[in-house]
């Protein structure tokens, strides 16, 4: 008895290759029309035609297309306020990303609007936020804390998020950023703040489950190497799996710390050069670019032509 069979699928899309990281096939996608699945603990059965099989449930998909979720790795969407007013600068050129991080708006003047809303506010923010992604198709999100920045504000967003991974029909994965920019209050100690997040954010959310992940913003504005580092080896011992945001602004070093500790993903790798993607490549670091983010702050975009000679042509 199968669990779920799908009839009268209009289109079938789906992936044919088979690994989750570098490969010829995994860009490829197969397309069957007129066809039924089914699915059995989890796990496609067959695709074909219905056999005389029984199911739990039958759905009748009447034609139409059925593909797999998108899962989105990437997203900050617990987030208090708006940064429209930024955007002036951007598009004019007035002012960099790092410029504006630096002189205390862009990151920073989310943290200090996310700081100011109650848990429940941050809650009913993010519904419409999960129900647009579901809208397009995305059925697992991975989110990141780090406009909080105190251990009160951290576990207020992560809290936000376990709620809604709970109550709303989008799955999410949850992942730790302390180590986003360092606050104001920390300005003239930044020792201090990696301290609070290794000595005291850590080990309470590990203790408290509230993420899977630790993530770190290994750039000039965010958080240096050393700090990084420091930060990425109490996340490990503390069992989180690790994520970077590498190389965006600047060839960070970011790629060399994903390899160092074996994380799980470096992600934006704009300024990414050949040694990085060498050395992420040979400790099997996934590779996660994001180009709506060169669009939205008017950068570069990922240097795909190395991309596809060394990851994708070579394989
Ligand atoms: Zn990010």
């Amino acid at each position: 008895m199968l669990d779920i069979i799908i009839k009268n699928i209009g289109t079938l899309v789906t992936a044919e290759g088979s690994s989750p990281l570098y490969g010829k096939n995994q860009g490829k996608v197969k397309v069957y029309n007129n066809i039924s699945i089914g699915i059995k603990d989890s796990f496609i059965e067959y695709i074909g035609e219905s056999p005389n099989e029984k199911a739990r449930k039958t759905i009748n998909a009447n034609g139409a297309l059925v593909t797999s979720g998108l899962v989105d790795c990437h997203t900050h969407f617990v987030y208090g306020g708006s940064r429209e007013d930024e955007m002036y600068d951007i598009v004019t050129g007035h002012m960099g990303y790092s410029d504006i991080i630096k002189a205390g708006y862009g990151i920073l003047s989310t943290v200090k609007d996310t700081r100011e809303q109650t848990e429940n506010a941050l809650y009913k923010k993010s519904i419409p936020i999960l129900d647009s992604m579901i809208k397009y198709g995305t059925t697992t999100v991975e989110g990141k804390s780090g406009y909080g920045l105190t251990v009160k504000d951290e576990i207020k967003i992560l809290n936000v998020m376990k709620k809604l991974n709970e109550n709303h029909k989008i799955d999410i994965v949850s992942t730790f950023m302390g180590g986003h920019v360092v606050p104001n209050e920390y300005k003239n100690d930044r020792n201090g703040y990696v301290n609070l997040i290794c000595n005291e954010m850590i080990p309470k959310i590990a203790e408290l489950g509230l993420a899977e992940f630790c993530d770190v913003f290994c750039e000039n504005c965010g958080l240096d190497m050393e700090e990084s580092h420091k930060i990425l080896d109490t996340a490990q011992k503390h069992n989180l799996k690790l994520k970077i945001h590498s190389d965006q602004l600047e060839t960070s070093g970011g790629s060399y710390l994903a390899a160092r500790f074996n994380a799980v993903s470096a992600e934006h790798l704009i300024m990414a050069d050949d040694r990085c993607i060498d050395v992420i490549k040979k400790h099997g670091v996934i590779a996660v670019l994001l180009p709506n983010a060169s669009f939205y702050l008017g950068m570069p975009y990922a240097k795909l032509d190395i991309w596809w000679k060394k990851v994708y042509l070579l394989l």
